[in-house]
């Protein structure tokens, strides 16, 4: 494998090579990013590798996620050092359209998703999914590929994209991927960057907590009383703020009504560390008997 890979900046650009594998009776694996690269987005090139004969990445770091008071203008960008992991990984094109392209002069659709987008994420950061939405709306009508990887890390995220797929009759086949985590479980995030030394340890300690809280939640602890608990070790640890600490159902992501895990959950927490905002979930089983 070389070290170059191609990028294309339009949408003419980017649908030329999707023709061109096509006609090929190839397949395409889309996983869109927002850059800064790390073993995380890569698992979603490799998984789509095991699905597909060819792989594209997009880049393009989304005003329309970002609130004002957010990190729009220091999210981390370097797109040489993404281009040459992108190409180690195996992945044929990147695509990264500069933001005229994404929101030309004039631009006024925009999509929503009812329902799962509304609480936890959709409550702390009001504007997010409506920008995601609309950006992998676009992003999936530009590229059209067979199946589009999306990470469990941001669960809720990959939820709502599936709702709006399902919804809009889109014929692509969203595939989540498991979250890629460092040595000492912290979820890999372009946004770790940003935590200093103390506080990166303080980070790691949430893994810890969320492991603990399924072992328990699985068997057979109370919910509330696991959650409050949880919420306590967190600020021990040293995390500044809770946005939300949460169990909801796997696939419909209602909360959960009986005191007890009895289907298949999630649990949920986004909380800062220092100025940093941090997300992590895990797969809680149903309680074992
Ligand atoms: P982002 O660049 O943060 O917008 O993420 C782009 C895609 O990579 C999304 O589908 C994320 O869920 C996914 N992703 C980010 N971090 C991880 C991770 N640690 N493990 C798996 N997928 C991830």
């Amino acid at each position: 494998m070389t070290d170059t890979l191609p990028i294309a900046r339009s949408v003419r650009e980017l649908r030329t090579y999707v023709a061109r594998w096509r006609n090929q009776n190839l397949t395409v694996g889309f996983a869109p990013t927002m850059g800064a690269l790390h073993d995380g987005h890569l698992d979603l090139i490799r998984a789509l590798k095991g699905r597909c004969d060819r792989t594209i990445a997009s880049i393009f770091v989304n005003p329309k996620q970002f609130a004002a008071h957010e990190d729009l203008d220091r999210y981390p960008r370097d797109e040489a050092g993404d281009a040459a992991k992108l190409a180690s990984a195996g992945c044929d094109l990147l695509y990264a359209p500069p933001r005229e392209v994404m929101y030309p002069d004039g631009h006024s659709t925009s999509v929503s998703v009812a329902g799962v987008s509304e609480p936890l994420e959709g409550e702390a950061r009001p504007h997010f999914f409506g920008g995601v939405a609309t950006v992998v709306t676009k992003l999936l009508l530009q590229c059209l590929p067979d199946v589009a990887a999306f990470g469990e890390k941001d669960y809720q995220q990959l939820l709502v994209v599936k709702r709006m797929v399902r919804d809009l009759d889109m014929p692509v086949e969203i595939m989540g991927v498991p979250t890629t985590r460092e040595a000492d479980g912290l979820a890999m995030s372009s946004r770790n960057a940003y935590l200093s030394p103390e506080e990166r340890i303080v980070a790691a300690r949430l893994n810890v907590i969320l492991r603990e809280a399924v072992e328990q939640l699985e068997s057979g602890a109370n919910i509330m009383t696991t959650l409050v608990k949880i919420e306590r070790q967190i600020f021990k640890a040293g995390f500044s703020e809770i946005d939300y600490v949460a169990i909801r159902g796997e696939d419909d992501f209602l909360p959960i009504a009986s005191p007890i895990v009895r289907r298949p959950a999630r649990l949920l927490v986004a909380v800062r560390a220092g100025e940093t905002r941090l997300i992590d979930n895990m797969a809680v089983g149903a309680m074992r008997p």
